[in-house]
């Protein structure tokens, strides 16, 4: 059994426990023993990190010296960098990241574009000279200017938490916001090392403060209720992001929602490696928790059993190839916790129930120990309309759906109540993108091409989000617009 250090809260510059010494277990989910505790922090506690974070904002240089954000910013990225191994440990054990996904999304990736995030800060155009104007006699010099929009309260998911928090925590703070953490119950020591980091580098007090609890609903709510909040950077699932508007309309807190998603591959008859490229689709990566995995495969009738016979293939080849916590190539564990295992089981249920048929996988994987590992697990025969295709599933289990032609196989893509990503495979590189052009989501691979990446916007179109993370576009998100009027005597 692994063991890891046990997870403090950060709140105004200091690394502490919580309100009364409360703490929670954190379970490991390669083996569902308890591999650490984080500090389960109160309402009282939430409150004097809401409290610490406006006060950085309000009554310190924060917001108004970014040589001074950009120098300590820049250490905590390079403490970041310097703790690699520990960030990696933390991702195997308490996410439950084979080392395959490590070296990719969970870590290495991160860690090794991370530093690109200050050249697309220093795009941002603060000033906009607009020139003089008169309107209804008045002589005016007008500018435009950006500000930081205040406090953000960040909260994060469990499946890649630190990936997610560079995206959120590195362009806040480099703006000039103060910022308050609220992770996911299931991975709180991802984030309590944030709070770790920033104390050695010395952040001025409340800048940052990371926030741990066991109750999901609870510290989250009061960020998006609380009117010292300006901001709410939520990446999670789309029924929750629903709560967050809700909640935060009473303050008419701006809300910054990166959601669940339900996306669709198209694989076109003349698409030369077709065996290959549906051999691909299988969801196995991070065991499917992945909010932008490809989890619908669209195949042609006229190929559809050939497309099945590949599947049947690449499945019965890859049972015994996942799960090795040890070798550098897998890239799937466990799911992170028995609730989420248990979830996962009740739609495999769903799709049998609804008539789908069970090409491979569907069972909870007790040969791998106490751990909560779900099979990879494949669909086919399935309709748009059953659950296990309308609904994310957030595990490693992909549905097969067969199409006619290109108009049928953009209706049944669109016909999902998210849009947060989606490919087109072709043989014929504009018939590729003519569809893809047509596909609402916010993106798009084209013949394997990655749409994802720190310079591009990421983000959903309709219940997938609202807003865009990483790219210039994601700096925006933590800004507010001011426009100013200067009055030029006649
Ligand atoms: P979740 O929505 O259950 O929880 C996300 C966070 O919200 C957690 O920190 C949780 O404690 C908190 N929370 C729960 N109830 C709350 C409330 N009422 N008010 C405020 N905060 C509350 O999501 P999860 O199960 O942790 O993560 C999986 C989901 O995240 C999936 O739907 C996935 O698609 C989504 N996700 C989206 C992206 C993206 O960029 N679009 C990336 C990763 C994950």
């Amino acid at each position: 059994m692994a063991t890891l250090s046990d997870g403090k809260l950060y709140i105004d510059g200091k690394l502490r426990d919580a309100a009364g010494g409360k703490t929670y277990d954190d379970i490991g989910p390669w083996t569902g023993e308890v591999i650490a505790r984080a500090a389960d922090a109160s309402a009282e506690d939430m409150e004097e990190a809401i409290a610490a974070a406006r006060r950085a904002f309000d009554e310190t240089d924060w917001p108004t010296n970014p040589a001074k954000r950009r120098e300590l910013v820049t250490k905590l990225v390079e403490k970041l960098k310097a703790n690699r191994d520990r960030l990696a440990e933390i991702a195997r054990h308490e996410v439950g990241s084979a080392p395959g996904a490590t070296a990719m999304a969970q870590v290495d990736g991160p860690l090794g574009f991370i530093h690109r995030l200050f050249d697309i800060f220093d795009q941002i155009e603060w000033e906009k000279p607009m020139g003089d104007s008169t309107t209804f006699g008045l002589k005016t010099d007008r500018i435009v200017v950006k500000e930081p929009i205040g406090v953000v309260g960040v909260i994060t998911p469990w499946n890649a938490p630190l990936y997610i928090s560079i995206g959120k925590v590195i362009p806040a703070l480099l703006v000039g916001c103060t910022v308050v953490i609220k992770p996911a119950p299931d991975t709180p020591l991802m984030s309590a090392i944030w709070g770790e980091l920033a104390d050695e580098v010395g952040l001025p007090a409340g800048v940052l403060n990371v926030v741990t609890g066991s109750d999901p609903a609870l510290l989250g709510e009061m960020l998006t209720t609380d009117p010292r909040i300006d901001l709410i950077s939520f990446t999670g699932s789309t029924g929750v992001g629903k709560r967050i508007m809700e909640k935060g309309s009473a303050t008419l807190k701006r809300v910054f929602l990166e959601l669940g998603g339900k996306s669709a591959a198209i694989v076109l008859e003349d698409t030369p490696d077709f065996a290959m490229t549906v051999a691909q689709s299988i969801v196995c990566f991070h065991a499917g928790q992945g909010c932008a995995t490809i989890t619908r495969l669209l195949v042609p009738r006229s190929r559809y059993e050939e497309a099945i016979a590949v599947l049947e293939q690449t499945y019965a080849y890859y049972a015994t190839m996942w799960g090795n916590p040890d070798d550098p190539a897998n890239v799937m564990g466990p799911l992170i916790s028995a609730r989420q295992r248990d979830r996962v089981m009740s739609y495999i249920e769903s799709g049998k129930a609804e008539g789908a048929r069970l090409l491979a996988g569907g069972n909870i994987a007790i040969d791998k120990g106490a751990g909560f590992f779900v099979e990879p697990t494949c669909f086919v025969d399935v309709t748009n309309d059953m659950k296990i295709a309308r609904e994310e599933i957030f595990g490693p289990v992909l549905v097969v759906i067969p199409f006619e032609d290109d108009e049928d196989a953009i209706r049944i893509a669109n016909d999902s109540d998210y849009g947060l990503s989606g490919a087109v495979r072709s043989g014929n590189p504009e018939r590729a993108l003519r569809i893809a052009r047509r596909i609402r989501s916010g993106t798009i691979s084209i013949n394997g091409g990655l749409p994802i990446n720190v310079d591009l916007p990421f983000g959903g179109y309709k219940q997938s989000g609202i807003g865009k993370e990483w790219g210039l576009e994601g700096f925006h998100e933590y800004l507010a617009t001011k426009a100013i009027g200067v009055g030029i005597a006649a």
